[in-house]
């Protein structure tokens, strides 16, 4: 297969232009973006090219889980009560079902327009709570399964070391996911050897609940240059509540407060802010993770989009818990909650881009990118070859002015309308299946049948 590709209409960082050649080399960087080229015959030719979509916010085993939380229970169901379910998934996934698991996850993602993922990874340890003779098996497997299905990855080893603020000592059904600083950073030592273009390594401070200020501090500080932090923060009023009991503070003020909050973070959810927690991480050029359908299932709230959006703050978006590996739809509700909740429409716009579909496309892209720590999101010279090719035969598709077709793509109908799928130069989904989809999904299957016995 050569490694070019003409796209009839391309989305460049300056907006959808006609006649787009792009070409890339073996190790999947784009080597060149020739604008207004000429139609060659040899030439492989596309109709709509677009970027794809980096997925900031994943705990790949929660894939195993998802539908069955959604009965209700006696007393109010919350996400406290998911999170019981969830941990008695953790506790017992082995090395073999993540792989599997996280395989098929990626597998979906890609094939609903992620080329890349954040993974926020805290299940280290044994099932009896011992790490494995090789530390670093479980962030492996999950690697080892992005680079099977060909998406691109930077793991995010968590620090996990308390149940609550005030350093309250982790539950025993928390044993898993139990770490020190000194073990994040062997673990980010032992995972150097798989960073390339395509994996990346960062980290993630859980929370402001699982780990404290000064270790956060000693972490960062200790921490290769240029690596993306992310953290969750301010997911639940409960959280928001027992902060200021500890500490007095918010979660995102006291955040700002005690650490160097930059472009390098990632604030997951940032759900309950304040006006002055709105302009302090828009100023501080962090990227708001923001995770609508999970956020939704689990009742945690509104991000305060329109607010961000004025104070010029990057956002980008993630699955999370993967009740929807689609990025159209995170997309799609992340303006449909706004509207529902202002009973607005066309909420997530600004001045110079009055394309609810084509700010939030673009946006998620820039913010998603910067949370990767990787060069993603663009299509130009030196970043990653990682596009989408939407289906032109569509009918929602067909004939659509280029300054539309964005407004269809996320907001029409309900079929997937992403055809095919490059990662790193290499077609990983054609003709909306992904290249090796039946060996991925009968190995996750068989995953299936063993976990569907402990819900
Ligand atoms: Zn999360």
């Amino acid at each position: 297969m050569s490694n070019s590709v003409f796209a009839r209409h391309a989305l460049l960082p300056q907006g959808w232009q006609a006649n787009v050649r792009l070409h890339w080399d073996d190790a999947g960087e784009l080597t060149q973006v020739e604008n207004n080229a000429q139609l060659l015959a040899d030439d492989a030719v596309e109709t709509y090219v677009l970027p794809g979509m980096t997925n900031l916010h994943s705990h790949a085993f929660q894939r195993a889980m998802a539908g069955m939380t959604e009965i209700a229970g006696e007393g109010p169901d919350s996400f406290w009560t998911w999170r019981d379910l969830m941990y008695r998934f953790a506790l017992a996934i082995t090395p073999e079902q993540i792989q599997a698991i996280a395989a098929q996850l990626y597998s979906e993602c890609l094939r609903y327009g992620y080329t890349s993922v954040c993974e926020f990874h805290y299940l280290h340890r044994a099932p009896d709570g011992q790490f494995y003779a090789n530390r670093a098996e479980m962030a492996e497997r999950v690697i080892a399964a992005a680079t099977d299905v060909g998406i691109g990855i930077s793991m995010l080893p968590v620090l996990y070391s308390f149940a609550d603020f005030n350093d309250q000592a982790l539950r025993h059904d928390q044993r898993r996911f139990s770490t020190n600083v000194d073990d994040i950073l062997g673990l980010i030592s032992d995972l150097e050897k798989h960073r390339s273009a395509q994996v990346e390594v960062g980290v993630a401070p859980h929370s402001l609940r699982a780990a404290n200020v000064t270790q956060i501090q000693e972490l960062v500080r200790a921490l290769p240059s240029n690596r993306p932090i992310h953290i969750h923060i301010a997911e639940q009023m409960r959280e928001v509540e027992a902060s200021l009991a500890a500490t007095g503070k918010r979660p995102v003020e006291l955040l700002l407060d005690t650490q160097q909050v930059d472009q390098r973070w990632c604030l997951v959810h940032a759900t309950h802010l304040t006006s002055q927690e709105v302009q302090g991480i828009a100023k501080a050029g962090a990227v708001a993770g923001i995770c609508t359908t999970t956020e939704g299932n689990l009742g945690d709230g509104f991000f305060e989009l329109p607010e961000f959006i004025e104070a010029g703050g990057v956002f980008g978006i993630g699955s999370d818990s993967h009740v929807s590996q689609s990025a159209v739809e995170e997309i799609r509700w992340l303006e449909y909650g706004q509207r529902l909740r202002s009973q607005k429409r066309n909420v997530a716009s600004v001045k110079g881009q009055r394309h609810v579909a084509d700010f939030l496309w673009n946006a998620c892209l820039l913010g998603g990118a910067q949370a990767s720590g990787r060069l993603v999101g663009r299509l130009q010279q030196g970043a990653r070859a990682d596009f989408l090719v939407l289906d032109d035969q569509h009918p929602n598709l067909c004939d659509v002015a280029p300054q539309f077709l964005l407004s269809s793509f996320i907001f029409s109908g309900n079929d997937n309308l992403m055809r095919d799928v490059y990662v790193a130069g290499r077609r990983v989904v054609h003709q909306q299946k992904h290249v090796s989809q039946e060996r991925i999904t009968q190995s996750f299957k068989q995953c299936m049948t063993e976990l569907r016995s402990l819900s």
